[in-house]
């Protein structure tokens, strides 16, 4: 009888399995043809320099429109690495986002910051991609920032050192998203010639006595290593006056814009600046 309940549980485990299999199957198929079909597009949030006011960058952030909803990126990126269709994804992001950036008329007076997932990290055909990214838009190497998640530098040592190595020798700037957030190591992270850090949103938003000393010891040790630090998620005049006090650089989030397809950013841009 024991047995027979085990066998039972175990076709029912398998079933389970199968169905979610299947729903991944048809997740991906619609990925496939969302690319296809022209779904995908790329919207732009701007970084402001907290010094001068200014716009310093704009992040590209993936959007994925599906019928008159759009599916977050948090939700199909993870679907898209794991059907191997992010490195085919996050080239068609790079380029779009260098080849807007080449139209605006303030195109020279911003960089251009463009999220790098894992599997484009693992990818040896990144460089030559970024290669003819560059080449095509003749956008200059150190206008182009990777933002890179922490949690990606606990990968692979090799892999990854080889990869970043490869960033570094073209000159485009480094930047750790996430930070704080990550699996990573402040040892791993130390052989990174990263340019800027990224504070997490989650410390800006979920404030407390240790999320202020953690943003203290950040922006800190960005400045002993030469590097800038950016806050992600600033929503209110209050988050802003914080962070500014706290020593932040750059500032991002809902209170200065929030994501804008081009068109829009180029408004937004021309009605502010
Ligand atoms: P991320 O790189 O940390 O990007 C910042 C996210 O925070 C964006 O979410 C942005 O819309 C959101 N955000 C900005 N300001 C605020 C704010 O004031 N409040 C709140 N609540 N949120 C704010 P989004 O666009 O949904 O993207 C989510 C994540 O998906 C990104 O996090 C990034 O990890 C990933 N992602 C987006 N586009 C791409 C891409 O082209 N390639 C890769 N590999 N990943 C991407
Ligand atoms: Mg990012
Ligand atoms: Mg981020
Ligand atoms: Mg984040």
């Amino acid at each position: 009888d024991q047995k027979r309940k085990q066998r039972g549980s175990v076709s029912v485990f398998n079933e389970a399995l199968h169905a979610e299999i299947k729903i991944e199957q048809k997740q991906c198929e619609r990925l496939r043809t969302a690319i296809e079909n022209g779904e995908l597009s790329v919207f732009y949030q701007p970084i402001i320099d907290v010094n001068t006011n200014t716009v310093f960058t704009v992040e590209a952030l993936l959007r994925w429109k599906c019928e008159d909803d759009y599916i977050s990126p948090a939700v199909f990126i993870p679907l898209a690495e794991r059907s191997g269709l992010m490195p085919e994804i996050g080239a068609w992001v790079l380029n779009r986002a260098l080849i807007d950036l080449s139209h605006w008329s303030f195109g020279n007076e911003i960089s251009m910051s463009v999220n790098v997932s894992v599997a484009q990290m693992l990818d040896d055909g990144f460089s030559k991609i970024l290669d003819s990214a560059l080449k095509s838009t003749q956008i200059a190497p150190t206008q182009l920032h990777l933002e890179i998640t922490e949690s990606v530098f606990a990968i692979d040592k090799k892999l990854i050192g080889e990869r970043v190595s490869e960033l570094v020798d073209r000159n485009v700037k480094i930047s750790i998203d996430d930070f704080g957030t990550g699996y990573s190591s402040l040892s791993r992270l130390q052989s990174i010639p990263f340019d800027f850090i990224k504070i997490d949103r989650s410390f800006i938003q979920n404030r407390t006595e240790e999320s202020d000393t953690i943003i203290r010891a950040t922006i800190l040790m960005a400045k002993e290593f030469g590097c800038k630090t950016i806050a992600e998620g600033i929503e209110t005049a209050e988050q802003k006056a914080h962070v500014s006090a706290l020593g932040a650089d750059y500032l991002q989030g809902f209170y200065y814009a929030k994501p804008m397809d081009a068109n829009n950013l180029i408004s937004w841009y021309n009605e502010n600046y």
